[in-house]
């Protein structure tokens, strides 16, 4: 049997070594006796009852693997967006998950596009974190959207089944909590009502689950709140989140799968929550198995609604294309913020996504005469979803337009570089300023108290009692803001 799995395994190698973009032919690659381990180690721990007051934070790493020259990484943002999407799914448990260290790249093309769950399993030896939830990003889980294995004791995911619509992550983190799937014992078999399930029983390899729930903790997952499930393969549910296709229990009585569970091999739209059994022995394992992943003095902070304060340039702004700024105040707890702009509202074609740790950005790529849309979002290790802000619009301006407009309305400093403790002057030309402020690297405002002159075209700016360093000038005037980088010497 292994040695015909293993000439399968080498098919495979062969029909999908040489893409970058592979689509899992499986669901799930977990196999058959690691879920009977789970079984056995689960049968053995003290069923611990939560206290659903208290949160329960776990350290996950994220392993971002690319291939050996350092390509095809699983994008940033993206990541953030599946971590979001595990959070929300675990919200109902008590546990979620953040990051306690900064995400791992790793480039080995072997490691990446991975046929052989053997070579999965020595990615995971050789760079599993210890003491953390290991999980790998990687272009090919051998044939899989995820798995999980004792031997690695980490999760392999595939870069095309984690979109924030997708529950892989959540399945695949059930398994490693000891959760087997609600069909077990018929995997690799394809029910299929025309035979009966008494002469089924031969085949799968669990007692068959019946719909009595009299012996429902001997039977396939040995849960009494996930109903009979014999479909092992990937399914769509209908309207009432119940499998189309009508299965019958020894007994002869007629059932359809409950779709609405991780552990089940329904589709992502179908699929939304663990059952309270499930739930319970995922913090049995938790408290039992992996209490080395509780962090008791961790201390999760969170970025608060509405935490964004003066964006530029306001909403329906009408700008030049060229180098245009968006800044913002620094938010309180965010780590990073993500820029995206797209020219249709609902952001499905998107011309830029920018990640950053500054409190502004710059971008050239617009082009005049058209109108766009854009958003900011702040995020940190432990509010992967974070917040977001309204869907704000610009115009950029016609060609004829910026031809007018363009040599007048040019702000410039001088002296830059300039002596510690001199003044610059500040010129703006026609265009009408509203103020100007200074912030250094980390994105803190100096003050400038009362050291600002105001003429008609300029502004003089004295630079006393300020350190030599690099600086951003903000220049706020009617149509948006310009920044310039000052450096005082
Ligand atoms: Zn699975």
């Amino acid at each position: 049997m292994i040695r015909i799995l293993f000439l399968v395994i080498l098919c495979c190698q062969f029909l999908i070594i040489s893409s970058q973009s592979i689509r899992p032919s499986e669901y799930c690659g977990t196999s058959k006796s690691c879920q009977k381990k789970m079984l056995e180690n689960a049968a053995l721990d003290p069923i611990v009852h939560q206290d659903h007051q208290t949160t329960i934070y776990l350290p996950l790493q994220v392993h971002n693997v690319g291939d050996d020259g350092g390509k095809y990484y699983f994008d940033i943002v993206g990541v953030y967006d599946a971590l979001c999407r595990v959070n929300k799914d675990f919200e109902p448990t008590g546990v979620q998950f953040f990051l306690e260290s900064e995400i791992n790249y790793i480039g080995k093309t072997s490691w990446n596009n991975h046929p052989d769950y053997s070579d999965g399993e020595d990615m995971m030896h050789q760079n599993n974190f210890s003491n953390r939830i290991n999980c790998y990003l990687v272009a090919n889980p051998a044939g899989n959207c995820g798995y999980y294995t004792y031997s690695g004791d980490a999760i392999a995911l595939s870069k095309n089944c984690i979109s924030p619509s997708q529950h892989t992550w959540a399945h695949e983190l059930g398994h490693y909590f000891s959760l087997p799937h609600t069909f077990f014992g018929w995997e690799g078999l394809t029910y299929d009502s025309k035979k009966t399930t008494s002469d089924w029983q031969k085949d799968v390899f669990t007692e068959i689950e019946d719909l009595s729930k009299s012996n429902c903790n001997q039977q396939a997952d040995n849960f009494c709140d996930t109903p009979p499930d014999y479909l092992s393969y990937r399914w769509n549910c209908n309207s009432r989140n119940v499998s189309g296709v009508t299965q019958t229990d020894i007994h002869g009585n007629y059932f359809n799968s409950d779709g609405t569970l991780f552990m089940s091999y329904s589709n992502d739209g179908c699929s939304s929550r663990f059952s309270n059994e499930q739930n319970q022995k995922m913090l049995s394992n938790i408290e039992n198995r992996r209490r080395y992943l509780t962090r008791p003095d961790v201390k999760p902070v969170f970025i608060e609604e509405d935490s964004f304060a003066n964006l530029l340039p306001l909403d329906s702004a009408i700008l030049p294309h060229k180098k245009l700024i968006f800044s913002w105040d620094s938010v309180e707890n965010a780590k990073q913020y993500i820029f995206k702009i797209a020219r249709s509202k609902n952001m499905k074609f998107e011309l830029q996504t920018i990640i950053t740790s500054t409190n502004f950005i710059s971008i050239d790529t617009l082009v005049p005469g058209r109108t766009y849309y854009w958003s900011m979002r702040a995020v940190n290790d432990f509010d992967f979803c974070g917040i977001q802000t309204k869907l704000f619009t610009l115009q950029t301006k016609s060609i004829t337009d910026l031809g007018q407009s363009q040599s007048i309305d040019e702000i410039s400093v001088y002296p830059n570089p300039v002596q510690i403790d001199q003044s610059i002057r500040v010129t703006f030309g026609k265009k009408l300023v509203e103020n100007i402020s200074l912030y250094n690297l980390s994105g803190i405002k100096v003050d400038l108290g009362n050291k600002i002159t105001r003429e008609e075209q300029f502004a003089k700016v004295q630079l006393v009692n300020i350190p030599k360093g690099i600086y951003f000038l903000h220049v706020n005037t009617s149509t948006g803001k310009t920044i310039k980088k000052l450096i005082i010497q």
